[in-house]
């Protein structure tokens, strides 16, 4: 049966590899097995960590590039702007009555993107935002959410408001569901923390070969020379060996065997080759549809409208268990 499929990404800048084998590739095979996928570009999003805005519009094209050079195909999935769909905030409005703050602060991601990227200094927009997210989800009727790790807990959040919202005015929405993928958390190249858009750390799909070899080849590694996979003892050529047996398709044996004796300089020389040869068909597309903007700016205005339909359904549904269908001046002949 076709299920709803709901996920996205901040436009805090383009996507990297974590994005690729943590969720993309599952939006795209979920996409292509007939299901109706809607991916959400979080601009809310960006402002529980930075108040700088003006990169927001150019990194949003960032993200449609990726996600149509990955494959995401706008004829059949829905790829639209969060700010522009008003029910989401509707929706966040109604849930954040039904949470409470200490709830909101036992949810460890928010505490550790605060850490990461807000310096410590956590906003009520920070403190809130998986209810945002959930109202996200729960706005389109929402079976299966695919996700990276880190995202575990606003799932678990959704889900918490959705039986809420249930328990309070009646059965109205479904339990997502979280999908991961089978490499849920890639590592960053400093090997400290998860490969993230902001930290410095990542391989974005748009990189140049000159940048991923530069990136590579600055890697950090563990102690000792060994190419072996032991992520106790060597996390950081562990997850570098993750990397090349992902985008080779080569058992990590196999590659452990091939590096035999050999050094850091020779795997990472191939390492970044693995990486480009995997990289170039998403570049050449991707460089081919940034020449249409007009087309790009049609996907977005498209797949908004597409989305504040969907959601508005489901809001309709909301506002009558809630009796904030009122008042009957908005209904026809009232
Ligand atoms: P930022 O640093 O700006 O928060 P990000 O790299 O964390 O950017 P998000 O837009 O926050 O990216 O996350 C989008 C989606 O990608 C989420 O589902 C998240 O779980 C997933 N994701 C992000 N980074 C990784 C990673 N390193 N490994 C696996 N999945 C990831
Ligand atoms: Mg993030």
């Amino acid at each position: 049966m076709k299920k709803r499929i709901l996920t996205g990404d901040r436009p805090t800048g383009p996507l990297h590899l974590g994005h690729l084998v943590g969720s993309l590739q599952n939006r795209v095979t979920l996409q292509n097995e007939g299901n109706d996928v809607f991916v959400i570009i979080s601009d809310f999003q960006v402002l529980t960590d930075r108040l700088d805005t003006k990169e927001v519009e150019r990194n949003t094209f960032e993200l449609l590039l990726d996600y149509l050079a990955c494959g995401i195909n706008p004829d059949k999935s829905t790829i639209f702007v969060q700010s522009r769909v008003p029910a989401l905030a509707e929706l966040f409005v109604y849930l954040s009555m039904l949470v409470s703050v200490s709830r909101a602060q036992t949810n460890p991601t928010v505490k550790e993107e605060t850490k990461a990227t807000a310096k410590g200094k956590m906003s009520l927009g920070m403190l809130g935002f998986p209810v945002s997210q959930a109202a996200d989800i729960l706005a389109f009727d929402t079976d299966v959410v695919p996700v990276g790790e880190d995202q575990l807990p606003h799932v678990e959040q959704a889900r918490d408001a959705a039986r809420t919202f249930n328990h309070v005015f009646g059965p109205t929405f479904k339990e997502p569901k979280a999908l991961l993928s089978k490499m849920p958390r890639l590592m960053g190249l400093d090997a400290k923390q998860k490969m993230s858009k902001s930290r410095g750390n990542a391989i974005f799909l748009s990189d140049t070969k000159e940048e991923v070899l530069k990136k590579v080849k600055s890697a950090t590694t563990d102690s000792g020379k060994d190419i072996v996979f032991d992520p106790e003892k060597k996390p950081a050529v562990s997850n570098l060996l993750q990397m090349y047996h992902l985008f080779s398709g080569k058992e990590i044996k196999a590659i452990e065997k091939m590096y035999e004796g050999k050094g850091y300089a020779p795997f990472k020389l191939d390492l970044a080759e693995v990486i480009n040869a995997f990289l170039d068909p998403i570049r050449q597309t991707r460089a081919e549809l940034a020449k249409d903007k007009t087309y790009l700016s049609l996907v977005l205005r498209e797949g908004t409208v597409r989305a504040q339909e969907a959601s508005e359904t489901v809001m309709q549904k909301v506002r009558k268990h809630m009796h904030y269908d009122y008042p009957s001046i908005f209904h026809h002949g009232g």
